[in-house]
């Protein structure tokens, strides 16, 4: 079997239809229809290794809808830059937070060519909406190009967003940390910054979160590592964590009281919210 392709030989899949996208498996998971067989052929993998696969997309899309409603309405942030926005979907960020504040500025990055082609149509639907072509593991690529610039004050506070991201990372295991210490120390007092990241729960729902990790890496996407809690907090470095810390998506501020358990692959996806002092 081959092993995961290194971030540094890594290039943008294309719409090639033999190679699967992350964006696409993403949309898939999600149950969407963008997305091409190669796609979904991953997204069985995943659901031999854990039946309930969906739910890794499911909890940190919620997530995410959760924790910009909370950022939009809890804080005084008019900007929000989302890396890695993957494919238009039900509820995006811009509408979570429009719907709040009707002239926050949200600006979109991926590099999936069909999030490209698909998205700068659907996720640009105003003028304060806009999509940025880049590599968002270049966080210099980032913070200087053009778009950024354009609609987003470094001077004032920032809701800086990585969902579902990170863990797409293929290098070495510290790199992560590295390229958001870049974004956190660009980012002014006051700012937030939202992650989210494939867990290895380290109990009983290890083994699953494990075996999850292996069939990604190894599948036609060829990424998804599952990092501890300890090692998702070191993301966080230098910011103060919002109540209740870095947890399961599931249980950040849910919706409700749970009525039902978690399913093992609920265990197995975290999140959490920092703010830059
Ligand atoms: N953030 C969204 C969410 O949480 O619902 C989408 C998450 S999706 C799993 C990850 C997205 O990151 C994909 O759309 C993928 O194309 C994008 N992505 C992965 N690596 C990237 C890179 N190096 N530069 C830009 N985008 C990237």
């Amino acid at each position: 079997m081959p092993g995961p392709v290194p971030q540094s030989e890594r290039v943008p899949v294309g719409v090639d239809p033999t190679r699967a996208s992350i964006a696409r498996v993403y949309d898939a998971f999600l149950g969407g229809k963008d997305n091409y067989e190669i796609d979904r052929e991953v997204f069985r993998g995943v659901q031999k290794a854990a039946p309930e696969a969906q739910d890794l997309a499911v909890e940190n899309r919620n997530f995410l809808i959760r924790s910009c409603r909370f950022l939009a309405l809890q804080t005084d942030i008019q900007q929000f830059l989302d890396c890695g926005s993957g494919l238009p979907t039900a509820e995006n960020i811009h509408q979570v937070v429009q719907r709040i504040k009707p002239d926050a500025r949200v600006v979109y990055i991926d590099n999936d060519p069909v999030v490209l082609a698909h998205g700068r149509a659907l996720l640009e639907e105003n003028e304060n909406t806009h999509f940025a072509a880049a590599d968002i593991f270049q966080p210099k690529e980032i913070l200087s190009n053009e778009t950024v610039r354009r609609h987003i004050d470094f001077s004032e506070p920032v809701a800086f967003l990585q969902l579902g991201t990170l863990h797409h990372y293929e290098g070495p295991a510290e790199k992560p940390a590295e390229i958001m210490k870049e974004y956190i120390d660009a980012l002014p007092s006051g700012s937030y910054v939202v992650i989210s990241h494939f867990l290895d729960p380290e109990d009983e729902h290890s083994p699953v979160a494990r075996k999850m990790e292996d069939v990604f890496r190894h599948s036609p996407m060829g990424s998804g590592t599952f990092r501890t809690l300890a090692e998702i907090e070191q993301l966080f470095d230098g910011l103060e964590l919002i109540t209740p810390g870095v947890i399961r998506c599931a249980d950040w501020y849910p919706d409700g009281p749970r009525l039902k358990p978690l399913n093992q692959v609920q265990y197995c996806i975290a999140g959490g919210v920092g703010r830059k002092p």
